[in-house]
């Protein structure tokens, strides 16, 4: 089901543009538009799901397929071996600027451990 005012949703359905990198019936994967590291994909589960907050017991297969397609595009970008990172931001507090539940795939850098925390 398609949310009105959501951006992802958009680009699953065609009407806004986007670097469409893997597309299969449950997940879509995109470039961000503000990468951060050479490699910056996301992946997104079609059906709009807020975020991982609003996902159920009946989502676990679709949450293990979003895992599967994240590492395969780290084989298709060649940073498996090498390493990447995976991030899913929810909430305000945990980072989330949209929410359509989505997954960063990071990688083609050394990434050390360290994030930012703002004030409230
Ligand atoms: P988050 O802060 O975890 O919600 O991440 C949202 C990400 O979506 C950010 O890294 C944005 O750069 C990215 N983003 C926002 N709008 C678009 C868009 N239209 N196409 C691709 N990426 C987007």
């Amino acid at each position: 089901m398609e949310a009105s005012n959501c951006i992802f949703c958009q680009i699953i359905a065609g009407t806004t543009p986007a670097s469409i990198v893997y597309h299969d019936e449950q997940v879509t994967a995109f470039k961000d538009t503000h990468p951060v590291t050479p490699v910056h994909l996301l992946v997104v589960p079609n059906r709009h799901l807020d975020s991982l907050n609003q996902a159920s017991e009946a989502d676990e297969q679709l949450l293990g397929h979003l895992l599967l397609v994240a590492r395969q595009l780290a084989v298709e970008n060649g940073i498996d071996q090498r390493g990447f990172r995976l991030m899913l931001n929810t909430g305000r507090e945990g980072g989330q600027s949209v929410f359509h539940l989505h997954i960063h795939l990071f990688g083609g850098a050394h990434l050390r451990f360290n994030f930012a925390v703002l004030p409230r």
